[in-house]
């Protein structure tokens, strides 16, 4: 997706770790045009799918998520995030290890908010080494909700989340695909 890209390429800050910085349009202040345009490009890649809800994590998925909720007419359940979880009796949760924050947290979702007839679609903003799309797939298999698509804002290629992620068979849509961070600089795919 060019308007991504070309707003990676202008504000897109490359930190330690392979961590690209993105925080002027999505991980801190927020572009809602530019959000809505990537919830309007997910509902086209996914429009032949019967989606119900959308699903993510707190907090960083919640913008792109609701943007793609807005375009498909269809609520958004985002996970939340906790360091410890005792009382659980009403939850589907999963361990999370984070790339970015080097911790494991617990996310969970209410089971209220979803049935056995619902068909998701997993929105997040990065996709790394696919940690915490695994965690939301757990949740999906837990409740026994059908999983149709995968869509992620920012793929880094060269880690291993895509790889994981294949092993399920679930169309996965990436609307940035970075090759590369190397020496300071984002080099995209193709
Ligand atoms: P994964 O679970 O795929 O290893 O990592 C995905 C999560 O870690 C995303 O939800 C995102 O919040 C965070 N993340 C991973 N890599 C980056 C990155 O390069 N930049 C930012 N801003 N967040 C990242």
């Amino acid at each position: 997706m060019k308007l991504l890209e070309d707003r990676i390429r202008q504000e897109g800050i490359v930190l330690p770790h392979n961590v690209l910085k993105v925080d002027s349009f999505l991980n801190h202040q927020v572009d809602p045009e530019l959000m809505f345009a990537v919830g309007k490009e997910f509902a086209k890649r996914f429009a032949d799918k019967p989606i119900t809800k959308i699903l993510t994590v707190e907090s960083s998925g919640i913008a792109p998520a609701v943007m793609t909720g807005l375009a498909m007419h269809v609520p958004v359940i985002f996970a939340r995030k906790h360091k410890s979880l005792t009382l659980t009796d009403n939850l589907y949760t999963a361990d999370v290890y984070s790339y970015t924050k080097q911790t494991t947290n617990k996310i969970s979702i209410a089971k209220r908010f979803v049935s056995p007839n619902d068909s998701v679609l997993i929105i997040d903003d990065f996709l790394a080494n696919g940690q915490a799309v695994e965690g939301l797939l757990s949740i999906a298999e837990d409740a026994d909700i059908s999983v149709q698509g995968i869509g992620i804002v920012i793929e880094k290629t060269f880690q291993k989340g895509r790889k994981i992620i294949t092993a399920h068979d679930i169309q996965l849509e990436a609307l940035a695909q970075i090759s590369s961070l190397e020496n300071g600089q984002v080099h995209f795919l193709n």
